[in-house]
């Protein structure tokens, strides 16, 4: 699963190139560089890569989240639909710009719910993010067509599936934007660093703009210094040793990605005995990054047996029910309205009163869904012996 396990001497050459001019900073320098923009030549990359026109680097997935937000024009006084079934980094972004999380259930897909989707939607909906979880689609064709008739924008967190497709259209460039992760677990990795991709030009310029604090990047003969702006930004700009370890796990993404297929197709084999097991419901599986495999069981009690005589095989899965980072119930610090503000924000007004209130039994599907759930992830190099040990586990756990 993370592109650490095959850092090599590609990343080393591209890293190097940077070293030789000293130049860290994506933008300026002009002479020292040599022609070296390795953040640029990243974001070009991704783009042809996903088939979109526009990519922009940032820092993280989260700081992605937030800069697509903020470009949309989403902020306070709004409301931001996603599912609750994620990683906090999603509704963190929600809260960010002042707006409040929305959370829909996750269905068969594990991801969100576009009947609940519907139910949610409300005249304070501002965007919608789906979350494609553990490598694999949300059904965002429906999703989007729901926001559609609403004229709601679709941001899609693809935090944990670049490489994953539908019908060969890359995930992320369903929605009015994708953002992506490569953070230091994620299936390609610059050690931190995110993007977002998108074809709307004018979004693509308020995003390049606000990341670096305002700076509106036209040419003009006081180079950076001299240049305008149209409003207030921040820093979330993207180093260019990041930029050079992109553009070589990028090469790499779809070679680990038909790895991770075969070695998830040996689990799912051992897996099928399994009495009343199902697999998780892949809108395209010739499409899945394959990052993951996920199979329920016939209710909590089944799966927790099932994990625990895989556990006395040495092959203990993740049930995402009993993960506190990952799931709606687990997030106490979202259900009590955590926060460092003294005033309270964002879970309070200025003046006190409450702005939002989280019931943890909100979602009982989702409850249902991942209480149910097992999942191994997929490392891309996966050890024959593990792989056979993990496999003869799975047969065994039938009979429990
Ligand atoms: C990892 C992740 C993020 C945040 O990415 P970082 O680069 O770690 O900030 C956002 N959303 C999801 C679903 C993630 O898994």
């Amino acid at each position: 699963m993370p592109g650490f396990e095959i850092f090599g001497e590609e990343e080393k050459k591209e890293v190097m190139d940077v070293l030789d001019t000293g130049v860290l900073f994506r933008y300026e320098f002009p002479e020292q560089r040599k022609g070296v923009y390795k953040v640029r030549e990243f974001e070009e990359k991704f783009a042809t890569y996903t088939g979109t026109r526009y990519a922009q680097a940032v820092t993280s997935g989260s700081t992605a989240l937030k800069v697509a937000l903020t470009a949309l024009g989403v902020g306070p006084g709004d409301e931001v639909i996603t599912q609750g079934f994620t990683f906090v980094a999603t509704w963190e972004a929600i809260l960010e710009v002042g707006a409040i999380p929305v959370f829909t259930e996750v269905n068969a897909t594990l991801n969100m719910d576009p009947a609940d989707l519907e139910k949610k939607i409300t005249e304070k909906t501002a965007c919608i993010i789906p979350v494609h979880m553990l490598g694999a689609q949300a059904d965002v064709i429906e999703i989007v067509k729901i926001a559609d008739r609403h004229g709601i924008p679709v941001l899609e967190d693809t935090a944990q599936a670049a490489g994953g497709r539908i019908q060969g259209r890359h995930l992320g460039s369903f929605g009015t934007c994708g953002t992506f992760s490569f953070d230091s677990v994620k299936t390609m990795t610059t050690g931190e660093g995110g993007m977002i991709i998108t074809d709307d030009e004018e979004l693509w310029r308020t995003m390049s703009e606000y990341h670096d604090h305002g700076h509106d990047h036209v040419v003009n003969p006081g180079a950076r210094g001299g240049e305008g702006r149209r409003f207030v930004g921040f820093n979330y700009r993207m180093m260019e040793i990041q930029g050079a370890i992109g553009i070589a796990q990028l090469a790499k993404l779809d070679t680990m990605v038909r790895e991770q297929k075969k070695t998830k197709q040996r689990i799912m084999e051992a897996a099928s005995d399994i009495p009343g097991v199902q697999f998780r419901k892949l809108i395209d599986p010739d499409g899945d990054s394959a990052t993951f495999i996920c199979f329920s069981l016939q209710d909590r009690e089944h799966a927790k047996r099932v994990n625990v005589s895989l556990a006395a095989e040495g092959c203990g899965a993740i049930n995402f029910g009993e993960n506190t980072w990952h799931f709606y119930p687990k997030w106490e610090h979202l259900l009590s309205g955590a926060t460092t503000v003294k005033s309270g924000w964002p879970f309070r007004e200025p003046g006190g009163k409450r702005r939002v209130v989280y019931d943890a039994d909100m979602l009982p599907q989702s409850a249902d869904i991942v209480g149910r759930t097992l999942v191994y992830p997929i490392p891309i190099k996966m050890d024959p012996k593990r792989l056979e040990q993990i496999c003869s586990a799975l047969i065994k756990a039938k009979n429990t």
